[in-house]
């Protein structure tokens, strides 16, 4: 059950999900290694040495994996909903994709921001008592530079410091949605613009990160009395990590290091964060050390409610990126 004590999740949610082998891999008979054996348990099927087997555990136990063959419907359902939809009591959420480049991270994410736009939108069509404003923003944070999806602006965003609303981006787009076409059409213009960086920014989607921010403000339409705890504001992130492998790289990349191209300061950050929060720990959280977590952080702790999808490929080719993707889910649980 994703309910913990108080009526509310405790801990992170975490999910893995494994695509199905690729046209590229088949061809080139690579195999898949790992199998879901259940629900919640994913193990690694090839041999391994003895030397190997003490390094690795050979089966991992998650909140709940996704088999290659399961919808992004389903993920959906198991993994995100719960979380995504506190949004509707007033709640902040985040759900996050991560993974290596190419293991379905933005096919993941963009079903599920879809769905949870569909589902919210229903919910607002059966609460007629109440007055619902819905907002949407969209960032993408590249080398820890901010830049507004929605604006013809490119320019790098500051982060300031709300005293009411905490971290805020600088001249940032806030659209409010008139409808569900509106929605839609919004997604396809960031992953339009996304594309374009892509292409000519060199992969850039391996190493950037995409935020999509709906928030929603609800009031009740009858105004009884004074009773301001009627009204209720709260966002939902959908957040498209970079690919995982830049955290990894950024251990072993000797002198590039300093030329900063490899450094993905936010993904490491977000691992902090992210084992700091699951282990329930009072101590200081660095939120402040990187933009996405400094954007994420009313979002992620406290009272947040947070999903965690990892993305995995089945490849064998893919072994040990994959192997540190569920070391990663690991830690997050
Ligand atoms: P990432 O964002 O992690 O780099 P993508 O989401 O772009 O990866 O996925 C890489 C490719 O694999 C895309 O062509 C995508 O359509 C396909 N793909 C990813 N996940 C699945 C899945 N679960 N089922 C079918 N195809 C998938
Ligand atoms: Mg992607």
């Amino acid at each position: 059950a994703m309910q913990g004590l108080n009526g509310r999740e405790e801990r992170i949610y975490v999910t893995v999900r494994m695509r199905p082998l690729n046209e590229k891999e088949i061809a080139r008979h690579d195999v898949s290694d790992w199998e879901c054996i259940n629900d919640t348990t994913i193990i690694y099927r090839n041999n391994l040495s003895a030397s190997e087997r003490s390094l690795y555990p050979t089966a991992y136990t998650f909140d709940r994996v996704f088999r290659h063959d399961c919808s992004t419907r389903q993920v959906y359902e198991e993994a995100a909903k719960e979380v995504a939809l506190s949004v509707v009591s007033g709640i902040n959420s985040s759900v996050f994709a991560y993974g290596q480049t190419s293991s379905g991270k933005t096919y993941t994410m963009s079903g599920i921001t879809e769905y949870t736009g569909a589902d919210i939108f229903d919910y607002i069509e059966k609460h007629k008592e109440r007055q619902f404003v819905l907002k949407f923003s969209a960032i993408e944070i590249y080398n820890e530079s901010v830049r507004d999806l929605l604006s013809s602006d490119s320019s790098p965003r500051r982060l300031l410091d709300d005293p009411e609303r905490g971290t805020v981006i600088e001249r940032l787009t806030e659209e409010t949605l008139m409808d569900w076409n509106h929605f839609t059409e919004l997604i396809s213009f960031c992953e339009a613009q996304r594309q374009i960086g892509e292409t000519s920014m060199n992969e850039a989607s391996s190493r950037s990160h995409q935020i999509l921010r709906l928030t929603i403000e609800s009031s009740a339409r009858e105004f009884l009395g004074n009773d301001k705890s009627s009204s209720l504001s709260a966002s939902v992130n959908f957040v498209d990590l970079a690919g995982s492998e830049r955290a990894s790289q950024t251990l072993s990349a000797g002198a590039r290091l300093k030329e900063g191209c490899h450094i993905n300061r936010s993904l490491l950050t977000l691992g902090t964060v992210i084992r700091k929060l699951s282990k329930g720990r009072n101590g200081h959280i660095p939120f402040r050390d990187s933009k996405l977590t400094r954007i994420l952080q009313s979002s992620l702790g406290g009272n947040a409610r947070t999903a965690i999808i990892c993305t995995m490929s089945p490849a064998r080719s893919h072994v040990e990126q994959t192997r540190n993707t569920l070391l990663f889910a690991s830690c997050a649980k």
